[in-house]
């Protein structure tokens, strides 16, 4: 048998030979030295050494893990746009920028290239199915370009569609918003889904009723940003338990600043929360909720929120989950005096929520695990030219601490190879990119050069802090006689 590099063609059966395999069943079982064999769309079975159909390609997975496709269930595409920008943003230099300047500004034409590009960087990172939590639709035309975008790049993706130029309960009540909705419900073909993007503030008066029960009438999930500093609180948790509003399909995003009540609400309702670590720890929403979801049951996927701060990849989600929970589970120890000997989260869980967490979210139980009948989201991580790659000794561990996007081999959707031999099939990033340049020049254009920069460097206001005294000095440069002639050579005086 040939191990051929070459990117196999549609319309034959595949397998993928001698990996590591981590099926993400139910039993977590995790197979050595083992094939997935595809067929069409499905996976047909996952076992060591595979009978297969005449005319089966092959593909060499050996010194190589075999994992479903990654699942983001919160990420604002349209800023990808914006990579980077906000690289020293707070959460409220971000509301001030989208929210109150310039987040009207962006045409469809911004949203779509955006949503492209963040589209295919998913697929490049191995995550086959990508929420975005689109909250910057002004028009129906903003939400045409934006599903046009996604629907440009096999992945799948699931448009949750948002407004925050407007209350949820004007764009809601908007007819063309709805025919949208309705016709994206009734495509529903397993590559583009549909979601409802809206805060809830906690107003007593609670004006997202009405959303809500567009949303219920229609069917359809809602994704909503919870428990985030400053922004969305208990309130907002407890007035849509009371309206009846909190369902298995809700998607409660951060979830980090709440009480006990809130989360047993959404445990008692069979929510689940989207974890988006990187965002919390840096944003400002609260302490990632971990500890909370562990306690009290709730199913938990992860996302990575937005690239105009972070990174658009789950290995990096993953990994800061676990550093983050083992950070505070550390310092509540430190705090008592006591040391922690016995970690709580495990590199498996955070895998799990990375993957077969983000389908059940989704209400997807034909996606990620790697099973027979189940889709062919499939990844497989090998690469043979970095010594990084080996040895695999603990497989979970090695997705979450030592792999990275660079590291994805080969990533299938729905049967279909997007990305093979590390490099992107069938997908030129040469458009994409004159796309987001254009976007960018008009951006800059209409914020001002001066808006532009001081946008993406927010001025310090501690940047003349006092250093402190150091009551270890030993050394005085001010007094010659102490002075060495070799500290002048290393000041280079
Ligand atoms: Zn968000």
């Amino acid at each position: 048998m040939t191990h051929s590099e070459q990117v196999p063609v549609p319309g034959r059966p595949l397998v993928l030979r001698g990996g590591t395999v981590l099926t993400m069943d139910a039993s977590s079982t995790v197979l050595t030295d083992a094939d997935v064999l595809i067929v069409d769309d499905r996976i047909e079975a996952v076992g060591p050494q595979l009978d297969v159909p005449e005319g089966t390609q092959e593909i060499d997975a050996r010194g190589g893990i075999v994992m479903p496709g990654m699942i983001d269930t919160h990420r604002h595409m349209w800023q990808t746009a914006m990579r980077g920008y906000g690289a020293d943003w707070t959460l409220t230099q971000y509301f001030v920028w989208y929210y109150l300047e310039h987040g009207k500004k962006f045409r469809p034409q911004d949203i779509a290239a955006g949503n492209r590009l963040a589209a295919i960087e998913s697929l490049d990172a191995g995550v086959t199915t990508t929420v975005d939590w689109s909250h910057n639709l002004q028009t129906v035309d903003h939400g045409e370009a934006a599903l046009d975008a996604l629907r440009s790049v096999p992945g799948r993706f699931v448009l949750a569609y948002g407004n925050i130029q407007a209350g949820p309960w004007e764009w809601t009540a908007d007819p063309a918003v709805r025919s949208l909705l309705e016709r994206l419900r009734d495509d529903a073909d397993g590559r583009m889904g549909v979601q409802i993007a809206f805060d809830v503030t906690g107003d007593p008066s609670f004006p997202e009723k009405a959303a809500f029960e567009v949303a219920r009438e229609l069917s359809i999930p809602v994704t909503t940003h919870a428990g985030v500093w400053g922004a969305t609180n208990d309130d907002g948790i407890r007035l849509m338990h009371e309206n009846g509003f909190m369902t298995p399909e809700t998607v409660y995003v951060h979830a980090s600043t709440l009480t006990r009540d809130s989360y047993q609400r959404i445990a008692a309702t069979g929510g689940s929360i989207s974890v988006a670590t990187e965002s919390e720890c840096s944003a400002g929403q609260g302490h990632a909720p971990t500890e909370q979801v562990l306690q009290y049951g709730i199913p938990v996927s992860l996302s990575v929120d937005t690239s105009v701060w972070w990174s658009g990849d789950m290995f990096s989600a993953m990994r800061a989950t676990l550093n983050a929970d083992r950070m505070a589970q550390h310092m509540d120890a430190h705090l008592k005096g006591d040391t922690i000997t016995h970690l709580r989260l495990r590199a498996q869980h955070v895998v799990e929520w990375a993957t077969r967490g983000g389908a059940h979210a989704l209400g997807r139980d034909d996606i990620g695990s790697l099973e027979p009948g189940k889709k062919a989201d499939v990844v497989l991580i090998r690469n043979d030219d970095s010594p990084v790659s080996f040895p695999v000794l603990h497989p979970y561990g090695q997705v979450a601490f030592q792999a990275q996007r660079g590291d994805v081999h080969t990533v299938l959707v729905d049967g279909r190879v997007v990305k093979f031999g590390h490099k992107l099939v069938g997908i030129d990033l040469g458009p994409v990119r004159r796309e987001i340049e254009s976007t960018i020049e008009y951006l800059k254009e209409a914020c001002g050069e001066e808006a532009w920069q001081q946008g993406m460097f927010p001025e310090m206001p501690d940047a003349e802090a006092e250093i402190l005294q150091n009551p270890y000095q030993y050394t005085d440069y001010k007094d010659e006689s102490k002075r060495a002639g070799g500290v002048e050579r290393v000041l280079g005086r």
